[in-house]
């Protein structure tokens, strides 16, 4: 594309809520032939609510909630964020906190190890099983489970609901209109990921995706031939931002490493505009010469 119709492109993309890093970005863009997304934060809001807490061992419920909120307190994650602001009251104080992307966190609370997250991080924890299948209904259901691990002993787990982007339906009928796939790539359980992709019209997902799996499946699809696009919030994400032909990152709620790690920042998170921006980057290039 010539430098005038670049630049034309990038003001009209600012106009629509996009910050485009470099025009290369958008002539990447118009031959995109699927486009990934995260889940949690991207095509859901990424508030979710703490809608239940269930024991499976001695600890009261209050109890496995103190500690998960004790432990998630320092998380950068939607989902720790959202124990932290639901509890409501000041979490206990914690130590050693270590975040596992794509896996939950794990700290020291009252002098006990905790751990909050899914079934990869409790992995090594006996009876793992157990905690899973009481939380059966509610993955069905389409939340998410957050188990709660004490001195490897399962202790209980927290059930969260998150909501779907209002305009995430007609985004994806949208691109679909004008011959983009999209994939749904998330970190999250499979009954979850069907529950979100099922209604909007997503047929291809990967569930259970570490950071490593997504950057994965970017590269096989690039392999194949397409030129891919990937949408995230979160620090989990970088490493597919990179990796996909055009990394596109939500910039009102999405982590800053996200944003870094990406060629286009949405500024106020309308993925309603995607659509558009693809027209555009096609329309961009047919302007040449
Ligand atoms: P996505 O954004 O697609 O849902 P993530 O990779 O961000 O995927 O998260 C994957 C999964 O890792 C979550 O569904 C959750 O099970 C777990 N997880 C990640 N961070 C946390 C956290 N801070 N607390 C509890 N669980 C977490
Ligand atoms: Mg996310």
């Amino acid at each position: 594309a010539t430098p005038t119709a670049i630049m034309a492109a990038i003001g009209n993309a600012t106009k629509h809520g996009f910050l485009v890093r470099e025009g290369d970005a958008l002539e990447r863009l118009s031959s995109v032939t699927k486009i990934t997304f995260d889940k949690t934060g991207t095509l859901t809001y990424g508030t979710p609510e703490v809608t239940a807490v269930k024991s499976v061992s001695d600890y009261t419920e209050e109890e496995i909630y103190f500690f998960a909120a004790a432990a998630e307190q320092m998380s950068e994650h939607p989902l720790g964020k959202a124990v932290v602001r639901c509890y409501r009251k000041k979490p206990a104080a914690c130590e050693d906190f270590q975040m596992r992307p794509g896996e939950g966190v794990t700290a020291t609370v009252c002098g006990k190890v905790v751990k909050a997250g899914n079934l990869k991080l409790l992995k090594e924890t006996l009876l793992s099983r157990t905690l899973a299948a009481g939380a059966g209904r509610y993955l069905n259901e389409g939340s998410t489970v957050i188990y709660v691990a004490v001195d490897d002993r399962p202790a209980g787990y927290l059930v969260l609901s998150d909501t779907v982007r209002e305009e995430s339906k007609d985004m994806i009928t949208e691109l679909d209109h004008i011959g983009v796939q999209p994939v749904l790539l998330t970190g999250d359980h499979q009954n979850a990921a069907d529950a979100i992709a099922a209604p909007l019209g997503i047929r291809e997902v990967h569930a259970d995706c570490l950071p490593e799996d997504k950057l994965k499946y970017i590269g096989a699809y690039q392999e194949k031939g397409n030129a891919v696009c990937m949408i995230g919030d979160g620090i989990n994400d970088a490493p597919a931002l990179k990796k996909a032909d055009v990394g596109i990152a939500m910039g009102g709620t999405g982590s800053d490493i996200a944003v870094d790690a990406a060629d286009i920042a949405l500024v106020d998170d309308e993925i309603r505009e995607l659509p558009h921006l693809l027209s555009l980057s096609r329309r961009m290039m047919t302007t040449i010469k």
